[in-house]
């Protein structure tokens, strides 16, 4: 409102100065002399104008370049020293779904912010998103979180594998590699995870673990994120490998409902449900065989997780003809349908209870 205002009175003192100009010309120059003088005044005044114009323009991009909103109901920001550390530490503050903040250093997977008056500190980078992509992003609506298994380079350091434990395992395992194609786990998670999204960003917000491979995010950290962020579904994107190449077919993972970790077997029941979602959406557009689901408290991905979680093991890298089709493109499309597909049913199903 206040820049229509001062563009306004902008120009009528610039017709006021143009008139005055051309008057002025007109009483005291000869009439060939006026024709030439009015027109370059005019031209003149016009070039002032969209010089002005374009300022005005670059203001507002630069603007929207620095304005980024949450996504997500709850966004804690930590102090540096709890990033990738000890995301169960306390946040310095919570932000909300919608509230503005300005992103002062991008990073992979945490982005330094400003927000409120003086704050300042680290956010999980694909949780904000710029006013100007924004669009629907803000909408109130489920959050899912996918997890594209693995990364580039395993992290062989050890963290517990659930909380309040003393056996640890590997914070990244390097994961599994294509018989046939030699294609690394990591690639295909990533290229499946990334369709996934595709299909499900019009109906949720989507939050993705990772989307490029030269990250360094334990399995536990990954849990974190879906825990703070309070997703309604998380989903982990793996293959399967063997040193039996003849295994094949894909099988979904959950806890049992003995887990001796209490935030997993309070969501047993969820998180059978949602593997038995999963898994069946999956086999049926694939037409991959079906395993049975696996329940084991072995995995620190599921064991960290408050939120309803499932691993889904698309099938078996190890078999070289599993291998070869999970590398097709349009046998990928349909890989990510039943994945996508899953995740709906499971909750239109929270809905009906
Ligand atoms: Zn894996």
């Amino acid at each position: 409102m206040k820049k229509i205002l001062t563009a306004f009175i902008f120009s009528v003192l610039i017709m006021a100065l143009v008139g005055e100009a051309i008057l002025f010309r007109y009483l005291y120059l000869k009439e060939e002399e006026r024709e030439t003088a009015k027109a370059e005044t005019v031209m003149e005044m016009e070039s002032i104008i969209k010089q002005m114009e374009e300022d005005e323009k670059e203001v507002e991009i630069e603007e929207n370049e620095n304005g980024y909103l949450v996504l997500v109901d709850e966004l804690p920001v930590y102090a540096e020293s709890d990033i990738s550390v000890n995301t169960e530490s306390s946040p310095l503050i919570v932000l909300k779904r919608g509230e503005e903040v300005t992103l002062s250093n991008e990073g992979n997977p945490y982005s330094l912010i400003q927000y409120g008056e003086t704050g300042i500190g680290y956010v999980w980078s694909d949780c904000i998103r710029s006013k100007r992509e924004c669009g629907q992003f803000t909408v109130t609506r489920d959050v899912i979180v996918i997890d594209a298994g693995h990364q580039e380079k395993g992290n062989s350091e050890k963290e517990p594998i659930g909380p309040g434990e003393t056996k640890t395992k590997d914070k990244t395992a390097s994961g599994t590699q294509g018989k046939a194609t030699e294609v690394l786990e990591y690639e295909l998670t990533l290229d499946i995870a990334l369709q996934v999204e595709e299909m499900l960003k019009d109906d949720y917000t989507v939050i993705m673990v990772r989307r490029t491979s030269d990250v360094n995010i334990s399995n536990k950290e990954r849990a974190m994120l879906a825990n703070n962020i309070k997703a309604k579904v998380f989903v982990r994107i793996h293959a399967d490998g063997s040193e039996n190449p003849e295994a094949r077919g894909a099988m979904a993972i959950c806890n049992t409902p003995n887990s001796k970790y209490e935030n997993v077997r309070a969501n047993y029941e969820q998180n059978r449900k949602l593997s038995e979602c999963v898994i069946d959406a999956y086999t049926k557009e694939t037409d991959i065989k079906k395993n049975d689901i696996r329940e084991s408290d072995d995995y620190a991905g599921i064991n960290w997780c408050s939120v309803p979680v499932t691993i889904i093991e698309m099938g078996f890298m190890t078999n070289r003809e599993e291998d070869k089709l999970m590398q097709d493109t349009e046998f990928q499309q349909k890989m990510a349908k039943g994945i996508a597909t899953g995740i709906k049913n499971y909750i239109k199903s929270l809905q009906i209870e």
